[in-house]
């Protein structure tokens, strides 16, 4: 994938069997947002992502997903969430940015294919993600 801003250190590497899953788990919640939290590791600014956890109590729909942050039990290989924009473009909204869980915010867009996830940070820049 290429991004016109380089300058970003941080690098997002997602596995092709988490992509798969959240692709098909967004597909499965459409025309619903999907929220799943990210696990995975994070090392001089590399971030990893290697397993998806389903949130306790979330509550989702056309236009928001989210859940009770309170529920979540202190697990320090949670980096992120990944949700869906079932409309419009993959950018966080002022809410997701509000809402920012961790280091790195997936986004996926309709129709929910490989080249439909972007990775943000906690400002919305956006950081580099590859998939392996
Ligand atoms: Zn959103």
């Amino acid at each position: 994938m290429i991004f016109k801003k380089k300058k970003f250190e941080r690098n997002i590497s997602l596995t092709k069997d988490v992509l798969d899953s959240i692709l098909s788990y967004c597909q499965m919640k459409h025309p619903n947002e999907a929220i799943l939290i990210l696990k995975g590791k994070s090392k001089n600014g590399n971030i990893k992502i290697d397993g998806l956890v389903i949130p306790p109590f979330n509550f989702t729909g056309p236009t928001f997903a989210g859940f009770p942050h309170s529920f979540l039990p202190l697990d320090m290989s949670y980096i992120g969430i990944v949700h869906s924009h079932p409309t419009g473009s993959a950018e966080p909204s002022v809410t997701d940015l509000h809402n920012f869980f961790g280091l790195v915010s997936l986004i996926v867009k309709s129709p929910y294919c490989d080249n439909s996830i972007f990775a943000w940070d906690s400002s919305g820049n956006p950081i580099p993600l590859s998939i392996e």
